[in-house]
């Protein structure tokens, strides 16, 4: 059986940490104070690291499929011709004669400067190429190097694996004796798609290493010319041994296992929801990571119903019910943390879906200073939230993370000596210390409902998920002229427009004038992957319309050498390139000058002008600064602000 309980390892980040690129060998610790070696010179000994006692491993726990070997445990090969050594990458390459000690020395002064990969600044040196390298990280994790145009993958292993995972995750079988998948991977560290691939084939897997190069040629002849059917597990022969148990529990077992595997994989991810879709040609599984919707893999028709209803049985719905949607909630634990899912079932024309919102209990801890804003603009806000009452909205689309800013500065306002009451739909993190509901449509409990609830209750602070009708929005901004400090959210592409809604939903100006004290539009773009970002210089045309979009074109035009970064991918960011996200914001306090505009029923352009003239920062320069500052790409941001 795979290796599916991964509670009490170490954290999402330490394990992101572990995971590197195929060309990322710097995890592979290097002794920047070995001596030169002689290829036949004996044992290469590290004198005092404090880690050597991690090194040695004995030949007896080289097998993958029991140990799953782990970055910090380098495997030492065990040449009977040679003594056994304790190599590590620079070491391995000179006593293997690839490179000379002075080739490590220096490109290890350059590695102190840039904090490049030790291999990957010798392969940019032309010291080592990469299938040497390739060479080198085999012989360190002992592990076979296969040369992929000497021993081509043989079709039948390639089945074995479905193309969307192989594809995703750089990975290709080559062979299969029956029981064990052999499957040619460039990155020996990547232990996370070693498991996966295992669940998924359903078969003990074995790696073999290959050079990245190699891998990506074969991988694009493998499935362009009449790409190979994928086999699912439960099709093969694989699992049908006479090993006495009772085929429907193993089957079952393997279920749970799968589910188990996959929340796992979801939360080292980082994926907030995870989608799971049937079709008639199965079971596709997609993940939403950083606000952008992944392909995650695709499973034949066979395994569906198991792995849906076993969800809903953790989720304590009725899986005799198919037909109408359900939710429910579940609770699990990931690598020592606990993890909330809401689970909602839709039914579909193929099927039952299922949509698992994942809440992670650790961020409960709302900052609102690692929300992204700058010292100014959250100096502003903090003003406009600072007094016992008003209206303070956050808008934008939905998934600009408005909800996000609302509860960090709840948890910054609340304290014991404030009545705090929220109507939300859904409650989507408990905040300790204050009362939350949630809207519940079917028995009459609106956001207005609600809010009338509420101020029935002597509230300080007031709560209120969406404004989006007038009476909402009527009673919210009531409540925020009578002493009640009132947070909601909107739908609006700007702050000014935030206004025009307002008065759309028939609230008089006077009202709005009176009550709204700050507005904050947002969005989250994807930062860029610290890890893997490429630097490159803009051509001109790039350049001129980052230039364009800049707040005053002929001061802040891009020098002709600025430097650009974009995506590349590697282990860490799941190959996306992109790793968290960022707000890009505008703040908009309202002042005596908007007030005056509002009355006077000013447009959204002039009450934007009047804000821009008093200091805000617009949204789309506020994004376009992140852009040379390398915190996004400027393809990510122009997704979205478009
Ligand atoms: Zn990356």
């Amino acid at each position: 059986m795979p290796r599916l309980k991964i509670v009490d390892e170490p954290s999402v980040e330490d394990d992101a940490e572990e995971r590197s690129t195929p060309g990322d060998v710097d995890d592979v610790p290097v002794d920047a104070h070995a001596a030169p070696v002689d290829a036949d010179d004996v044992p290469v000994d590290h004198d005092d690291d404090d880690d050597d006692e991690d090194l040695t491993v004995g030949p007896d726990e080289l097998s993958i499929d029991e140990t799953p070997f782990d970055v910090d445990e380098l495997r030492v090969p065990r040449d009977e011709e040679e003594p056994a050594r304790r190599a590590r990458l620079g070491d391995w390459l000179i006593a293997h004669g690839f490179v000379s000690s002075a080739d490590v020395e220096s490109a290890l002064v350059e590695q102190r400067v840039t904090g490049e990969a030790l291999g990957g600044l010798l392969v940019a040196r032309g010291v080592v190429d990469e299938e040497e390298l390739s060479r080198a990280l085999a012989g360190i994790f002992d592990l076979p190097y296969r040369d992929l145009v000497e021993s081509p993958p043989d079709p039948d292993a390639i089945r074995r694996l479905p193309q969307s995972f192989c594809r995703r995750r750089v990975v290709l079988p080559v062979a299969f004796d029956g029981t064990n998948l052999l499957v040619a991977i460039s990155d020996p560290a990547d232990v996370l798609t070693l498991d996966d691939a295992q669940v998924v084939a359903g078969t003990q897997v074995d790696a073999v290493i290959a050079s990245p190069a190699q891998l990506r040629v074969a991988l694009d002849q493998a499935f362009t010319s009449g790409s190979p059917v994928y086999i699912s597990p439960d099709t093969s022969t694989a699992d049908s041994g006479d090993d006495g148990v009772d085929p429907a529990s193993k089957s079952d077992a393997h279920v749970a296992g799968f589910v188990e595997n996959l929340l796992d994989r979801a939360v080292s991810e980082r994926a907030s929801d995870v989608h799971i879709e049937p079709s008639e040609r199965g079971l596709r599984f997609r993940m939403r990571v950083d606000g952008v919707l992944h392909d995650a893999l695709d499973l034949s028709p066979s395994v569906p119903t198991g792995v849906v209803n076993r969800i809903k049985i953790l989720a304590g719905l009725d899986i005799a019910e198919h037909r109408r949607p359900q939710d429910g909630r579940m609770s699990f634990t990931s690598s020592g943390r606990p993890i909330d899912a809401r689970i909602a079932t839709l039914p579909t024309s193929h099927g039952e879906s299922l949509t698992l919102r994942l809440l992670d209990r650790d961020h409960g801890l709302l900052n609102i200073d690692r929300l992204g804003f700058e010292a100014d603009a959250l100096q502003r806000l903090r003003q406009a939230y600072g007094r016992p009452w008003g209206l303070i909205l956050a808008v934008g689309p939905t998934g600009s993370g408005k909800s996000t800013t609302i509860y960090s500065i709840l948890t910054e306002i609340n304290s014991p000596s404030r009545n705090v009451v929220t109507v939300e739909d859904p409650v989507e993190y408990d905040i300790p210390g204050i009362k939350q509901t949630q809207v519940h449509a079917k028995i009459g409990y609106t956001f207005a409902a609600g809010l009338r609830a509420i101020l029935r209750a002597d509230p300080d602070v007031i709560v209120v998920g969406e404004i989006r009708d007038a009476e909402t929005a009527h009673t919210a901004a009531k409540a925020a002229l009578t002493g009640h400090l009132v947070l909601s959210t909107l739908h609006a592409n700007d702050a000014a427009t935030a206004i025009a809604r307002l008065l759309e939903m028939s609230l008089e100006p006077y009202l709005v004038a009176s009550s709204l004290t700050g507005v904050v539009a947002q969005r989250l773009v994807r930062r860029l992957c610290p890890n893997c970002k490429v630097a490159y210089k803009p051509e001109d045309d790039e350049r001129m319309t980052i230039a364009s979009m800049m707040p005053d074109v002929a001061a802040q035009a891009l020098p002709e050498d600025v430097t650009l970064y974009g995506p590349a991918g590697c282990a860490r960011c799941d190959h996306t390139g992109y790793y968290g996200r960022s707000a890009v914001y505008e703040v908009m306090v309202v002042t005596a000058r908007i007030r005056t505009l509002v009355l006077e029923q000013a447009s959204a352009t002039q009450i934007e002008e009047a804000a821009v003239a008093e200091g805000m920062q617009r949204l789309r320069e506020n994004g376009i600064d992140k852009v040379p500052a390398g915190t996004t790409s400027f393809a990510e941001l122009t997704r979205c602000i478009a």
